[in-house]
């Protein structure tokens, strides 16, 4: 969905990463402080889509693609302009019913403790967040409409291989995109550089810049991701993660982001993504052809107006199953990558104790049973593995470190 993409801009949950919160390394919540945050958390995001749904059918009820389609003919004759001018209102009234349920999020992480930023610098965010969801769904309408007007026989086979471009660069563009809202910069810490660089040489591999991600001043979350293909492929680690983890900690994650380059998981990933698009441009020319887009004067063909709303919901759900489909693949990657880390450093110990405490710091919890919502394992399946890959080695783990109780929460 464009608008949950949108948010991702900020998330960063386009490449394979690891996701996870750093408030301290001494803070510990206790596990119904996780359970509450999680529970809440999965509101909001049903809420979200909730707010998506709602906007787009009074859209379609108050007639609105009819509206903007007369006044997209009598502004300018060029399609893809009148194309643009549709989009606008879906777009507007999509973000305006995104607001409330992005709100209720961040009045969760403030009350958690996780987000630190206020109102104001959460709102500028927001609508950042939203200008890009605004080119990128207006890029993908004009994919869609201009493949179909002009190559219609092979339309869906070049709007599927167009859109997967399209996010191979906005992937390419990650470390641009995510300075909208942060601070990028190359790695200051000379001598975490100097150690992350002969780590990458010893999995041989070149991964460019390692970028520093200073999220500290808004948030509490940590993230590490790799982006990007060949000479485009980029590292990135939040200044959170940094201060939060211990040397062999960050060199554990670092290795695991390694092993997505080693492994060409952001390709393998790109790759299915191709094909999903493929499938979902198919079943929605299909659509069209039979006129069954909702909300549509409907002719059969491609050059009608009022298509956008119909054809972006069916776009967005068909995305949203397709995610489906890559978090299976994703899961299978992240275990291939975690298995990469204990190989490349010796060792699992100190993948177990960064876990250990992104299972301590990180409210949002699921389980096996619902794990095929997420990019990732389960914490505790991948610490189990890693204790399995620790005892086959002869390695000895460390207990449990001694944990500070968290603060309570601000509200
Ligand atoms: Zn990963």
């Amino acid at each position: 969905m464009i608008f949950i993409s949108a948010a991702c801009f900020k998330t960063a949950k386009i490449c394979p990463s690891v996701i996870m919160n750093n408030a301290a390394t001494s803070s510990a919540p206790p596990p119904d402080l996780r359970r509450a945050y999680s529970k809440q958390f999965r509101r909001a995001a049903q809420l979200r889509f909730l707010a998506f749904f709602f906007a787009f059918f009074v859209y379609g009820l108050l007639r609105i693609n009819q509206w903007s389609a007369s006044f997209a003919q009598s502004a300018t004759s060029n399609f893809y302009l009148q194309l643009v001018i549709c989009w606008v209102p879906l777009w507007l009234l999509c973000a305006v019913a995104q607001l409330p349920p992005s709100l209720y999020r961040f009045y969760l992480d403030r009350k958690f403790q996780i987000a630190k930023s206020g109102l104001y610098p959460w709102l500028r965010d927001f609508l950042k967040a939203n200008a890009l969801g605004f080119a990128f769904g207006a890029a993908i309408v004009e994919i869609a409409f201009a493949s179909n007007n002009l190559f219609p026989s092979y339309a869906w086979i070049l709007a599927g291989i167009l859109s997967s471009f399209l996010f191979m660069l906005v992937s390419r563009s990650l470390p641009w995109l995510l300075s909208f809202f942060y601070p990028v910069l190359p790695l200051t810490n000379k001598s975490l550089q100097e150690r992350l660089t002969q780590l990458a040489a010893k999995a041989r591999l070149r991964v460019g810049t390692i970028y520093e991600w200073r999220i500290s001043e808004s948030t509490r979350r940590a993230n590490a991701l790799v982006t990007g293909i060949g000479s485009a492929r980029r590292v990135l680690l939040t200044d959170t993660l940094i201060s939060a983890l211990s040397e062999d900690e960050v060199d554990a994650i670092v290795a695991h982001e390694l092993g997505h380059c080693a492994l060409h998981h952001v390709r393998a990933r790109l790759l299915l993504q191709s094909l999903i698009f493929v499938g979902i441009y198919y079943v929605i020319g299909l659509a069209v052809h039979y006129q069954l887009v909702i909300f549509a004067d409907g002719n059969g063909s491609w050059n009608e107006l009022t298509l956008v709303p119909g054809f972006f919901i069916y776009w967005s759900c068909a995305y949203v199953y397709g995610n489906i489909l890559l978090a299976s693949l994703s899961r299978k990657q992240e275990r291939a990558a975690d298995l990469f880390s204990w190989t490349l450093i010796g060792r699992s110990g100190p993948f177990i104790t960064a876990m250990r405490k992104l299972t301590d710091l990180n409210l949002v919890v699921f389980d096996k049973k619902a794990e095929w919502k997420y990019m990732h394992p389960p914490t505790a399946d991948r610490i189990a593995a890693a204790e399995r890959f620790a005892k086959a080695h002869g390695e000895i783990i460390a207990a449990l470190e001694p944990r500070v109780e968290t603060g309570s929460m601000s509200n």
